[in-house]
Parts: structure tokens; C-alpha cells; sequence
């Protein structure tokens, strides 16, 4: 069997599907993007097609070397993404071609099924309270949302009560019936991701995500050692090498690689195997679509330490496209109480509904993530 042809579709609300075809009519899909430059990512996918036209597909930790080891300039966010959704799609051919899902190609299940949490609230919260108390309704007991909005590098106390009083105000709806993790998103920096902490740490968060920028992963272990709440980072962050030395400074609870952005299954299999080496959990970022969930199930029912899924069903980024508007058998992704059971179909297992893809695809949004001031006019992280 060869590889005979690489086709990419940008599709809302910001995703970037690839579908890799064989001679033998068998073909897979992956999800190469990083979200606001999915143009650049298609252009490195389609620089890769070199490597990979007329090759085995088969030969998956081969191509995957050859695409990472193969350039002397590797690494980064649109480089690993690109492999990642090539990767994604060569496991979905293996799966297919051998009849079987890709978690029984790497060993079989660990777990009936995975649990998964909701996100609430978007960029700029208001009514949280209600929207859990919405999906609460469908079962779900675990959720996300931001911390804060914009917060300068030294803010008012005001501003930190403002974030403290919202969580305080959700223990005090719900008790302890949910959980929830707070997404700092990199809006923080270290003298007000203490501050934070400190004040948040009464009322038990089940995690604070990006507590400070990945540029600043060597204060993990310095705010770990200041606090009580696990702390989780990783969807900046693309591959073992990078997930090594915030392993071995310590200080994270929670490594959160994303399927799409971590250089793929191949890639993020080996990392969550690490991660478990430090008693450290495996919970994939994924706000994206379909295929990238799909690969991060395939992971999470293979890796003992997998704790939550992100999914983006109902995520404020999708506004004109919901997670399973271009699947088939959505059936199968069926949250049930909050818990996803493993796909069932060979390969990735899910089914791409490609005429409405290919539809979508001709009128695709330029999605750009939001750039945020300061009331000073200044630049602030988003
Ligand atoms: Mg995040």
C-alpha cells in the first residue's frame, strides 16, 4: 500500500481537517492545526507531502522520524501540528486496514470509559451559575472556565477579588457536588498567579491550568511549593523534549499535550507514559473538532494516568460549527454522564461526513484568537 494523495479542508469554526489517500482506496484523517494560523500549518503539511507520496503508510514511527529527524530545523507549534495531523491520519489507516480501533494496536484498553468535563462560561464569564446548573442537568459534574480576563503583570486587589468572589459565589451554589478547574489561560503572571492561589486555593479547585505562561514553566515547582491546587500546563508545548524538563523541574500535576498540537498519538502515547513515571496525570487539551477528540480517546483509554478529556461540545470558540456537525456516526461520541466510551469503529472511529466538510470548506472563516488591551492601550495576553 502507498500514500497517494494529501487533501486539506479549513472548515468553521476554526479547524483544519486532512484527509491522507491510498492506492488501495483505504484513507485516514487527521486535524493539523493550531488554532489562528491554520494556513501556515496547511502549508507545512503540504511541504511534508514530499516525504510521505508513494510511502507505506503503514510504517507509521518511520514516517514520523523521518518528518521530525528529516529536517534539521524541528520543533515548535506549526511543525509538530503539522506531523500531528498527519500521524493522527496514518493511525486511522493502520486502524482501518487491520479492522480494528488504534487503542487495541497499543495494547488494549485500561478503562471502560473516559471522563470528560464541560466548559463554561467563555472569555468574559457572567452567567456560569446558570450554564452549570443547564448541564449539570445532562449529567455532567465536572467543568472549566477562566479565571480572569485581561490582568496586569501587578493588578488591583480589586481585580483579584473580582475572580476570587465568581468562584466563591460557584462553591457556594453547588457545593461540593461539582468540580471544577480554573483556566488561567496565560493571563497571569507570577507575582499575581501567587496572589491567585493563595486566594483560590479555600475553595478547592480540582485544577489551575497555564497558572503562568509556558515561557515561565521554571516557576512550576515555585508556585507548586506555594500551593495545595494541582497544577496543569501542556497545550503549549510539542513534544517530549519539552515535556522532559517540566517533568524533571516539577511542580505540575497535570501534563494537558494536545493530540493536534504534540506531534500526534505517536508522540503524546510516549509523553503520557512519562508523565506517569512522575505520578503525574494526562488530561488532553482539546477544544477542537472531531478527529482530534477521537485521537485523544484513543490515548486516554491506553494510559492509566489519563484523568479528564476536554471536548469542546458547547465551547464558546464554536460559533458557527459544533463538535459533531461533520461526523457521521455521532452516535458513538455520546456523552453519557459526563463519560465517553471507547469509539468502537477501526482506526480513529470516527466517520467523516466529507460531503458537508467539502461544503464547508468553501466558504471557511479566517478564525483569529481575540488581541487584548490593556486600559493603558497596551498589548495583554489573551
Ligand atoms: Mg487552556
Amino acid at each position: 500500500m502507498k500514500i497517494v494523495r494529501l487533501s486539506t479542508y479549513h472548515a468553521a469554526p476554526r479547524w483544519l481537517f486532512l484527509k491522507i489517500e491510498t492506492d488501495e482506496g483505504v484513507s485516514g484523517w487527521g486535524e493539523p492545526v493550531i488554532e489562528g494560523r491554520a494556513r501556515t500549518v496547511e502549508a507545512a503539511v503540504h511541504e511534508l507531502s514530499d516525504y510521505l507520496i508513494g510511502k507505506d503508510p503503514s510504517r507509521i514511527n518511520d514516517l514520523w522520524q523521518t518528518l521530525y529527524r528529516g529536517g534539521f530545523y524541528r520543533g515548535g507549534a506549526i511543525l509538530m501540528s503539522a506531523i500531528a495531523g498527519i500521524d493522527q491520519a496514518l493511525w486511522d489507516i493502520k486502524g482501518k486496514v487491520l479492522g480494528v480501533p488504534v487503542y487495541e494496536l497499543l495494547g488494549g484498553r485500561v478503562r471502560d470509559h473516559m471522563k470528560t468535563y464541560r466548559w463554561v462560561g467563555g472569555d468574559r464569564p457572567a452567567d456560569i451559575i446558570e450554564q452549570i446548573r443547564s448541564y449539570q442537568a445532562l449529567g455532567f459534574d465536572t467543568f472549566k472556565f477562566n479565571g480572569t480576563e485581561e490582568l496586569k503583570l501587578i493588578d488591583s486587589p480589586r481585580n483579584v477579588d473580582a475572580a476570587v468572589a465568581k468562584v466563591s459565589a460557584i462553591r457556594e451554589a453547588f457545593g461540593n457536588t461539582i468540580d471544577f478547574g480554573i483556566d488561567f489561560h496565560g493571563r497571569v503572571s507570577v507575582p499575581m498567579a501567587r496572589v491567585l492561589l493563595r486566594e483560590l486555593e479555600p475553595h478547592n479547585p480540582l485544577f489551575v491550568e497555564e497558572p503562568v505562561l509556558p515561557e515561565q514553566a521554571e516557576y512550576y515547582p515555585r508556585l507548586a511549593d506555594a500551593t495545595s491546587i494541582p497544577l496543569a500546563a501542556g497545550e503549549r508545548m510539542y513534544s517530549r523534549f519539552e515535556f522532559k524538563s517540566v517533568l524533571a523541574g516539577g511542580g505540575l500535576s497535570i501534563l494537558q499535550p494536545d493530540l493536534s498540537h504534540a506531534g500526534g498519538i505517536t508522540e503524546c502515547f510516549k509523553i503520557a507514559a512519562m508523565a506517569e513515571a512522575y505520578d503525574v496525570g494526562f488530561a488532553p487539551h482539546c477544544p477542537l473538532g472531531p478527529v482530534a477528540l477521537a485521537a485523544c480517546l484513543q490515548v486516554d483509554f491506553v494510559a492509566h494516568n489519563a484523568v479528564l478529556q476536554e471536548q469542546s461540545i458547547g465551547i464558546h470558540y464554536n460559533g458557527d460549527a459544533d463538535l459533531l456537525d461533520y461526523v457521521l456516526n455521532k452516535e458513538d461520541f455520546q456523552c453519557i454522564d459526563g463519560n465517553i466510551a471507547a469509539l468502537p469503529k477501526p482506526g480513529l472511529g470516527v466517520e467523516i461526513d466529507e460531503e458537508r466538510l467539502i461544503e464547508a470548506s468553501r466558504n471557511p472563516p479566517a478564525w483569529r484568537n481575540p488581541v487584548w488591551r490593556h486600559a493603558d492601550g497596551s498589548v495583554a495576553e489573551w
